[in-house]
């Protein structure tokens, strides 16, 4: 079966724990690289991105999901999550690093204060069955993007969720939502990527 880490730092764990296990993964978290070493995909939440950057140097977690994103490791990022996952951040707090792997800019808290919080229905690729119920929290959105970042999503003319190989991202939380369609997605990453290192196994093995 698939096991999917939640990145447990800070952040609304518990929520993406429940919607990966609503999709029928397994799901448990992770803190240190003998545990991240454990999961079949990984899962960083929504939360404070410099929070959470501070919390993963100081656990020695940078350099181990740099590795991973590196090796292929299916990773989707919720808003702080997505933060961390971007190559580079337009506004960075002093000292804030982040994992990166998806070739973008975000815009940290891009939507203003007027608009700190808000719901809006997203038609996202790749989610089958109608448009989801996109929860907008301090969200950054995406500023630019390379050529292998596949946009899955626009809000109000910018890009909310992105793809670039085995990682995805969304700017809104579908965790705090009973809806766990984006979940079930990221799953079937995770499984087609097991699926094919199986097969690369077998065919090594001459069958
Ligand atoms: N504004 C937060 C940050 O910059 C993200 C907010 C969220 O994850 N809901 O990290």
């Amino acid at each position: 079966s698939i096991l999917v880490g939640v990145l447990a730092l800070q952040g609304d764990v518990r929520e993406h724990l429940a919607a990966l296990t609503g999709t029928g993964a397994e799901a448990r978290t992770v803190r240190r690289p003998e545990e991240l070493a454990e999961v079949d995909g990984l899962v960083i939440p929504g939360g404070e991105s410099t929070t959470i950057s501070k919390l993963a140097a100081a656990f020695g977690m940078l350099e181990p999901l740099r590795a991973v994103v590196r090796e292929g490791l299916p990773v989707y990022g919720s808003c702080a999550g997505m933060i961390m996952l971007a190559e580079k951040i337009l506004d960075p707090r002093s000292g804030q690093q982040t994992v990166g792997g998806i070739d973008m800019i975000v815009r940290r808290n891009a939507f203003g204060r007027q608009n700190e919080s808000f719901e809006a229905s997203v038609e996202m690729t790749g989610v089958p069955g109608g448009p989801v119920d996109g929860v907008f929290i301090r969200a950054p959105w995406v500023e630019s993007t390379g050529a292998q970042v596949r946009i899955l999503a626009h809000y109000d003319g910018h890009p909310v969720a992105v793809r670039q190989g085995s990682l995805l991202a969304t700017a809104f939380h579908p965790e705090l939502t009973g809806d766990h369609r984006v979940h079930a997605a990221f799953v079937e990453m995770v499984r087609a990527r097991q699926a094919a290192g199986e097969r690369s196994v077998t065919a090594a093995n001459g069958e």
